[in-house]
């Protein structure tokens, strides 16, 4: 996927987040459940609370990496770009 979704409304404040590319898989609940939640009204996950710690922030990135539609992103990371100089 090249471009990333738009950040769900429910995520947390904070550097991870979830988009309207999620399916709803719950992978990364079964991951990280301490950080991803999910929203039945639109059957998706969002990050419900920041990692707080290293062991938490591992689990995160986890389940970025391993998410099947990379449907979590890190704020502020761009697109790759072949246009950049
Ligand atoms: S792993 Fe990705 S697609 Fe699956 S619930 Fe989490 S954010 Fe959504």
């Amino acid at each position: 996927m090249d471009q990333p979704g738009n950040r769900l409304p429910k995520n947390v404040e904070g550097k991870y987040y979830t988009t309207d590319d999620c399916n709803g898989c719950a992978y990364c609940a079964s991951v990280a459940p301490d950080n991803f939640d999910f929203d039945k009204p639109s059957n998706s996950y969002y990050v419900s609370k920041q990692p707080g710690d290293p062991n938490e922030e591992e689990l995160v990135d986890e389940a970025l990496s391993d998410c099947p539609i990379d449907a979590i992103q890190i704020e502020g990371n761009k697109v790759l770009s072949t246009e950049e100089e």
